[in-house]
């Protein structure tokens, strides 16, 4: 659907077409963004058989796990690639540290949270436990949505049961609301509305959205100009993870994402707290109303993109962002021959507006979703 929504003549290529590019040996992204979630995956399958929680984990404990899920995993990369040769035995062993480095953070952030894990790659449609999102098209056809959630957490509040998504990403990532708008970034609200719409039959409670957060999976390199000791160093690589997202502009949820919170910014998630409970402007941050107005926005993006679909569109219009287009990776550019020279190759020009202003639109023309 963000496909689409980036180009429609890109989503033909890919999943009417089916074109594919040629295969060759050699190590992708996609291909480490894999090995990182099926790792996390592992780790977090061996901590629940032998009944250990993240927050008990130690740096030792981490290694050994990361050091067993990598072994276990390399052999079914990318026809063994990690197994190749020396140079990838050296990717594959900094592959390890970062995945290892990714766990000892998340032990850390378990430590100061309220929120804990409830599902882990958590399926919705047919294969999963959650049941799928289903539209009703134009044309009389009935499009369903499935998808894996990487990770819900859940927390007790005053107020009630909240539930978070947390996505692994292995590149910095942070939620744009423009993005979300236009249909670029559905992804995170889609986990979002699938999880508390159906949280009376999943988890017997009817929950609160407390937000959506991405995490980065790397293992930072910190420059400094002095020798700096060793407390000082990891203090600011646990900075480095902060979480970026969209989160319920709500004092006791934030708060129950870092509970070591005073005061100012939080060094987990992306909010911070003035004296008197409410949030600095540069806060990602939004009303449990806006939240509703946001997920449904999205719904009616992807029914009209499904429309979009099924009446057959292929235009080649491929959107510009500020400096961002879909062209840049874009395995199609030899078929659809997209050449700005040409007048009539024009990138669809999308506006870059603040938050507050996409979610004033969203408000005036969204209708309240009603669980
Ligand atoms: S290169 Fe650009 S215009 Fe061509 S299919 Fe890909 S996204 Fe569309």
């Amino acid at each position: 659907m963000e496909v689409f929504q980036g180009c429609p003549f890109s989503h033909f290529a890919n999943y009417g077409l089916q074109l594919k590019e040629r295969k060759v040996f050699r190590l992708e992204s996609p291909d480490i963004g894999d090995l990182f979630h099926a790792a996390l995956k592992n780790i977090a399958d061996s901590l629940r058989i032998n009944g250990i929680d993240w927050r008990d984990l130690t740096e030792e404990q981490c290694d050994k796990l990361a050091a067993k899920a990598v072994e276990e995993l390399a052999p079914r990369l990318q026809k063994e690639i990690l197994l190749s040769s020396n140079r990838y035995h050296y990717i594959m062993h900094k592959l390890q540290k970062i995945i290892s480095r990714a766990s000892k953070i998340l032990s850390d952030h378990a430590k100061a949270s309220g929120f804990a894990p409830v599902g882990i790659e958590l399926g919705f449609g047919k294969k999963g436990p959650l049941p799928p999102i289903s539209f009703h098209l134009d044309n009389g056809s009935t499009m369903e949505l499935v998808g894996r959630i990487d990770r819900v957490d859940k927390a007790e509040s005053s107020k009630g049961v909240l539930l978070r998504v947390i996505d692994y990403k292995s590149s910095q990532k942070a939620l744009n609301l423009t993005e979300v708008y236009y249909g670029l970034a559905l992804q995170m609200l889609t986990y979002l509305d699938v999880i508390i719409t159906h949280s009376k039959d999943w988890i017997g409670t009817t929950a609160k959205p407390a937000g959506v957060l991405y995490f980065h999976i790397h293992d930072p390199l910190i420059h400094s100009n002095k020798v700096l000791p060793e407390d000082k160093i990891e203090e600011e690589i646990f900075k480095r993870f902060k979480m970026k997202g969209l989160l319920l502009g709500d004092e006791e949820s934030v708060r129950l994402m870092d509970q070591s919170l005073g005061t100012g910014y939080s060094q987990i998630v992306s909010a911070a707290i003035k004296k008197d409970g409410s949030f600095y402007s540069n806060s990602q941050v939004a009303s449990e109303e806006e939240l509703g107005y946001l997920r449904n926005h999205v719904r009616g993006v992807f029914k009209n993109t499904g429309n979009r679909i099924t009446n057959g569109e292929i235009d080649i219009a491929p959107y510009k962002l500020k400096d961002k287009t879909p062209c840049t990776f874009c395995p199609f550019k030899s078929v659809c021959q997209f050449d700005q020279s040409l007048e009539e190759n024009n990138y669809r020009v999308l506006p870059n507006e603040s938050k507050e202003v996409i979610l004033e639109r969203i408000r005036n023309g969204g209708v309240k979703i009603h669980d």
